[in-house]
């Protein structure tokens, strides 16, 4: 693995000096000594991208992507490995989730990769490559997060830069090995690992960058945002989230209770779309606090670290805080673990809809439970942040549950636990973000559209 180097024009070049320790967060220790890039660095990989664009528009650029999807299926057990040391998710959820999605996802992108030509009255609508795309990425779903960017950039003709996350940046680097044996072009993708304030907020405000893809908090996005202004660079988001699950009256409230738990506390809870918040009814509040707790119990040793010190450090301070009324766990290391980053599963009831844990991102394994009166008061409770990523109905009854979901200010609603579509638009409404990810949507975000009339 070379964590010395950039992978630019097709070398893998060595940057520093500075550097930066890998930890395992399940061990805390370092196991690898990061070089970190630089602004010169970031010069020559957005060069390198500018100057393969034209031939790379010409190429058959989705036999190209299908070399790559089969290098990582081939590798997916090194992937999945290298995901776990990095940032701590268990061995068996890093070979389903982390590598499993982007796998699916890169063939939903296969099943209909060229972008679309269209005929308006006497115009022809065409469909053209952006330019150079900087994609820059977190840590909680290293390989799948950069696979959502490039792929459509790649379909679309772009040239691309990745930054992953400094934190996790295994996944990207074994990535860059399959470019170069799955005979991408020199140029095509470049990856240059840094930390945000210098290689990301260099690529931002890069003039030779014409489009950046970030996925991240929202206040890093904020940054991108306004760093990427000054060149009128086009900008996606795809930021935080403190998704509702809404439990109507008339669902299987064990059934949606446990699934709930399921997914606020996957990945550990460090998921953007994770449903953190449960909103039940009143009087089925204290019921489905007791299923909840009940739950997240059995989840106590099944769930991997958190994927830092610094992860650890704040979601301990949203613990310590004890709003609302703890119902298992809480502060400090689970039983069983004297090392690691590891935390409680937890959920609070009788949590109050402005308090801090059920208005902010805490990125951990904490599970709010809301109380509401009405279905207008369900529907005001999940609409009650500033986030609109994800978010669940439950019903008996699937047209009151869609009706319910329409009313949602938020980008993805699953109804009764429906199952991911690899391919359905994903992105945010409000500090959510903006642009969509994933099929169709996700590649129409990395062209220019252009109008010819034809006389
Ligand atoms: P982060 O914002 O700290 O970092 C994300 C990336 O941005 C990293 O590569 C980082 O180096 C870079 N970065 C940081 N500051 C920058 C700057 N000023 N300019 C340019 N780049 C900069 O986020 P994180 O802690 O790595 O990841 C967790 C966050 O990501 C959570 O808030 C989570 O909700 C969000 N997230 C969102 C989605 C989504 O699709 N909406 C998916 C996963 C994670």
């Amino acid at each position: 693995m070379r964590y010395d180097s950039a992978f630019i024009n097709g070398d893998w070049i060595p940057v520093g000096p500075e550097t930066m320790s890998l930890v395992d967060p399940a061990t805390e220790q370092a196991f690898a000594t990061l070089a970190l890039a630089g602004p010169a660095d970031v010069d020559k990989a957005v060069a390198a991208a500018r100057s393969a664009g034209p031939a790379w528009r010409e190429a058959d650029r989705a036999a190209v992507l299908r070399r790559i999807r089969d290098g990582i299926a081939a590798r997916r057990t090194e992937f999945a490995a290298h995901i776990t040391q990095d940032m701590g998710c268990p061995p068996k959820i890093s070979d389903a989730v982390q590598v499993g999605t982007p796998l699916a996802v890169l063939d939903g992108f296969l099943s209909n990769p060229d972008p679309a030509v269209e005929r308006l009255g006497h115009s022809l609508v065409v469909r053209e490559p952006v330019g150079v795309v900087a994609a820059i990425t977190p840590w909680n779903y290293p390989l799948h997060q950069v696979v959502a960017k490039l792929a459509p950039a790649l379909l679309a003709g772009c040239t691309v830069v990745l930054k992953p996350s400094e934190m996790a940046p295994s996944a990207v680097l074994l990535l860059a090995e399959i470019f170069e044996e799955a005979g991408l072009a020199p140029g095509v993708c470049n990856v240059v690992v840094g930390t945000g304030p210098v290689v990301g907020a260099a690529l931002t405000a890069h003039s030779g960058v014409d489009m950046v893809s970030f996925t991240g908090s929202t206040v890093a996005g904020r940054l991108v945002a306004k760093s990427a202004a000054e060149t009128v660079k086009r900008v996606t988001l795809e930021l935080g989230g403190k998704s509702a699950s809404v439990v109507l009256p008339d669902a299987d409230l064990a059934k949606a209770v446990k699934a709930t738990v399921n997914n606020a506390f996957l990945n550990s809870g460090q998921t953007c779309t994770a449903w953190t918040r449960l909103v039940v009814h009143r009087d089925q509040h204290d019921q489905a606090a007791a299923l909840a707790g009940q739950f997240a119990e059995t989840m106590a040793g099944r769930l991997g670290p958190l994927a830092s010190k610094a992860q650890w450090e704040r979601v301990q301070g949203y613990l310590a805080a004890g709003e609302g009324r703890l119902v298992t766990g809480g502060p400090g290391l689970p039983d069983g673990h004297d090392r690691g980053y590891f935390c409680r599963p937890t959920v609070y009831a009788d949590v109050p809809r402005d308090a801090r844990i059920a208005q902010e991102e805490i990125f951990g394994p904490v599970l709010a439970v809301i109380p509401y009166a009405d279905i207008d008061d369900a529907v005001a409770v999940a609409n009650a942040t500033p986030y609109g990523l994800a978010g669940a109905v439950w019903s008996a009854d699937q047209d009151q549950a869609l009706a319910v979901a329409r009313r949602l200010r938020t980008g993805q609603v699953d109804l009764n636990g429906a199952r991911f579509n690899p391919v359905a638009p994903f992105g945010g409404y409000g500090q959510s973000g903006n642009g969509r990810e994933l099929g169709r949507y996700g590649l129409d975000e990395f062209v220019e559209i252009k109008s010819i009339q034809l006389g």
